[in-house]
């Protein structure tokens, strides 16, 4: 008597993550209840199990969805607003006056929902975001099918969503409890960094996140600016205050990482921290170069992340980890550096277990959401294929990213979003570019 289930992948590549460097053949993958139940060769499958629905993908590669470890879903709205620029410029002159005068509920759900629209195309099935009005993050990422891990905001200066860091805590604990229940959408902290968020919230957040087992998410050590400043004011590196105060350790996703000596390297690999690598941002910024090939050396964790849509420009996870693989070889002059199958790794599982959810998401391994993307190599830029991970790394481009499922739950059908209107998504994004650029015209005036 055979099994009856939701659905059937057969793909003409399947590359589970887990174990590493294994790529499959005639093989299905088989999905109940949103949660993968087999991958299994196809003939067995035959044998032993009907599905509801089956989907045949012969040209197709599937893989884990990718887990973009750092982002700020709704920057998307200020998507090449302000280009070519040093961080602190930017940051002073440019994005921060827009935010303060834009950012509201709306404003995060809308560009919440252009970023989500923008991943799920690309593959992306989680993703780890800072930003204000997270409980507006959280809920359009339910409405969507998105998983996700939203930031509980800390930083010194009130905004539209909280008043001081008690406030911005108190909301974010609130939040976190009413997420409890969620299979999709999860909490992190999510100090800004160390230059914008003083010691004693930090102190209090390194005793919530042991307390209650969240993940702390800082911007750390991104320019040598930040480097300056920390020693002036403290007296000390930015990582030795975060250490000072407690917040190394295995719940840490330090993000950039640009300016680490091999102390510093040793310290997070010692402490089982995350270090979330953000190359195109990095580059775009000219913040520096994360020690990648160092990191990897000592054993330290690294994930990826695009940062926000405002200093990439996009929140594409397949040229991130084509910028990542590149970057490290040039970085280290040593060309076997983070090989494909490791930067897909690097883009999928390493960013589960970064977020302390690798029993979850983040490979095709039995018992895992089934949170997937399968791509078509029947393209003129990845014919022929000797190894369909070497294409997806090197040579790929997130359009052939046909189908896509979160949970099981299909979001992307041979390219078409399902679960979001990408005509509205795009409107919306148009009438928001209208206002704020009006109003930077009039204060121009
Ligand atoms: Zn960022």
């Amino acid at each position: 008597m055979k099994k009856t289930v939701d659905l059937r992948i057969d793909a003409g590549w399947i590359v589970p993550v887990e174990p590493a460097g294994v790529v499959l053949q005639q093989h299905a993958i088989l999905v109940h209840e949103g949660r993968i139940l087999a991958l299994l060769p196809s003939d067995q499958a035959d044998a032993g199990f009907d599905a509801t629905e089956t989907v045949d993908l012969p040209g197709h590669v599937l893989f884990p969805g990718f887990v973009n470890a750092h982002t700020h879903a709704a920057m998307s709205l200020l998507r090449g607003l302000a280009d070519d620029l040093p961080l602190m410029d930017w940051l002073n002159r440019h994005i921060w006056p827009v935010e303060s005068a834009f950012v509201s509920a709306d404003f995060v759900r809308d560009g919440t929902r252009l970023a989500i629209a923008e991943m799920l195309s690309g593959g992306t099935t989680c993703f780890n975001d800072m930003y204000f009005f997270p409980d507006v993050s959280a809920q359009v990422c339910e409405q969507a099918g998105m998983r996700a891990v939203v930031g509980l905001i800390v930083i010194d200066f009130p905004s539209a969503w909280a008043g001081d860091w008690r406030d911005y805590l108190r909301k974010g604990m609130a939040l976190h409890e009413s997420l409890r229940n969620s299979s999709l959408v999860s909490c992190a902290f999510a100090p800004h960094a160390p230059y914008s968020v003083s010691d004693e919230p930090l102190a209090e957040i390194a005793r919530l996140s042991a307390e209650n087992g969240l993940p702390v998410h800082i911007h750390v050590h991104e320019s040598e600016d930040e480097l300056r400043s920390s020693v002036e004011q403290y007296g000390v590196r930015p990582l030795a205050r975060l250490d000072r105060l407690g917040l190394i350790n295995e719940r840490l996703l330090a993000v950039h990482g640009c300016h680490l000596d091999d102390a510093e390297q040793t310290l997070l690999a010692q402490k089982h921290a995350h270090v979330v690598h953000c190359p195109q941002s990095n580059l775009k910024l000219a913040s520096g170069f994360c020690p990648v090939a160092g990191l990897l050396d000592k054993g330290a964790h690294v994930a990826l992340g695009t940062d926000g849509a405002a200093s990439n420009n996009d929140l594409d996870m397949l040229s991130e980890m084509r910028s990542a693989a590149l970057l490290a070889k040039g970085v280290s002059g040593d060309p076997t550096t983070l090989p494909a199958h490791q930067a897909l790794r690097m883009a999928t599982l390493s960013g589960a277990e970064a977020l302390g959810m690798a029993d979850e998401t983040g490979s095709l391994t039995t018992g895992k959401w089934a949170d997937m993307a399968a791509l078509d190599l029947h393209a003129l830029n990845t014919q022929p294929v000797y190894d369909p991970v070497s294409q997806l790394v090197y040579a790929a481009a997130s359009q052939q990213i046909q189908h896509v499922w979160v949970a099981g739950r299909p979001m992307l059908r041979h390219g078409e979003l399902l679960s979001l209107d990408t005509d509205k998504v795009i409107g919306t994004a148009q009438a928001w570019r209208a206002r704020i650029a009006e109003h930077i015209a009039g204060n121009q005036t």
